[in-house]
């Protein structure tokens, strides 16, 4: 057929530098590559709007949260007008989130591009190209969609049936995995995936393994954390979604972790915050993590229906910046506040350090100086250290 296939991933304000960031791979377009790769067609992968030297017969551009979807909108408008007349399809997560949005039907008919749905079977069958991007790691699916229904997550609302596979071990090619499950151990065979990567050699090297979502902590046992460790899975996370009062059952899973040979420093909580537990409330869950000493990765919840994001650390913001959270007490001052201590603390669990300063951070102080200065009463660390901070204090 030779078709040439113009696979497109909007240049979305991605955290990291990173062209191919771990969490932000277009797994989707790899995969839609391969597939074409079967017919004898040409794939080239491009990112954002960029000058094309050939004409293609057939596009893809794909979609990522609704509240990046200027980006996704933009570049698909700017090839649009470059090729007026090649078909385009859209995918992602936006793109399945809106699908039924009347806005978002009007627009593609205008544009002249074809929305679809969640995944597509024929693609979804080929494995991901990953001579289109430059990663030493590869991302894995043991399972598609999510048993629970959390209501600030959109995952059962794409993948509305939980698939488990039953081994994965024929389609691992590289010794670094990212799982990209959304509930991992919801998988009824489970504990044979984790057996299988334990003793799986690639190029006569083990396998390591993180997985981009948390645990779901209700479903770890001993014996799974066990075979987690053995299986060489890095940097487990667990969420803590609900209230303060839900702290024991969190030390409980924290404790299994520990039991299996994990680090405490090397565990983290997903922690979802300007939602629907205040400020305070959020601060009681921050500090009971420091004195777990386990790291926290916050995620600012942003609501399904959110269609822009121009959060900006530095400066004053407000509702029409980003989504705050208004029903308990949110403001742009304890959002940003909230981030800033969970920053702060977990560089402190990191480092093993009781307080944070910021000449600390950016070694002005050395680490060594830190155990003269740490014996000192407060008062005289902070004549020291204006900007001593200490996250067991509330
Ligand atoms: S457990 Fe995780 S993936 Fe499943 S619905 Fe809740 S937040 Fe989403």
């Amino acid at each position: 057929m030779n078709q040439n296939i113009l696979l497109v991933q909007p240049k979305f304000p991605t955290p990291s530098k990173s062209l191919n960031h771990k969490d932000f791979l277009p797994i989707p377009l790899l995969k839609i590559a391969s597939y074409h790769k079967t017919l004898n067609d040409a794939p080239h992968l491009v990112h954002g709007k960029v000058n094309i030297d050939f004409e293609p017969d057939l596009i893809y551009i794909t979609s990522l949260f609704t509240y990046w979807q200027k980006e996704f909108w933009e570049t698909a408008e700017y090839y649009r007008t470059l090729f007026p007349n090649t078909p385009i399809n859209v995918g992602g997560i936006y793109v399945s989130l809106f699908f039924e949005n009347s806005e978002f039907q009007k627009k593609c008919a205008e544009l002249k591009v074809t929305a679809n749905k969640g995944t597509v079977e024929k693609f979804e069958k080929s494995p991901p190209d990953y001579s289109l991007v430059d990663v030493d790691y590869q991302i894995i699916h043991a399972s598609r969609g999510c048993k629970r229904h959390c209501t600030f997550c959109g995952v059962w609302k794409i993948e509305q049936e939980f698939v488990p596979k039953e081994s994965i071990k024929n389609e691992i090619v590289k010794n670094k995995l990212v799982f990209y499950d959304n509930n991992l151990l919801a998988n009824p065979y489970i504990e044979r995936i984790l057996k299988e990567l334990s003793e799986l050699k690639i190029k006569g090297k083990s396998v390591y393994s993180e997985s981009q979502s948390g645990f779901d902590g209700r479903l770890l046992t001993l014996k799974l954390a066990k075979l987690l460790k053995k299986a060489r899975f890095i940097n487990p996370r667990i969420a803590w979604d609900n209230s303060f009062e839900e702290w024991n059952k969190i030390e409980k899973q924290i404790n299994i972790l520990l039991k299996a040979g994990y680090k405490s420093k090397d565990i983290s909580i997903f922690m979802i915050y300007n939602w629907d537990y205040t400020f305070d409330e959020m601060e009681l869950k921050r500090k009971k993590c420091f004195e777990w000493g386990v790291q926290i990765a916050d995620c600012r919840n942003r609501p399904l229906t959110q269609e822009f994001d121009d959060y900006n650390g530095r400066v004053e913001q407000t509702n029409k910046d980003y989504y705050i959270h208004k029903n308990q007490g949110w403001t742009d001052l304890k959002v940003k506040k909230f981030r800033k201590n969970v920053r702060r603390q977990n560089i402190c669990v990191r480092n093993g350090y009781k307080f944070h300063s910021s000449k600390l951070e950016r070694k002005v102080v050395p680490k060594s100086d830190y155990f003269k200065i740490v014996s000192m009463p407060m008062h005289e660390i902070k004549r020291l250290l204006p900007d001593a901070w200490w996250p067991s204090e509330l």
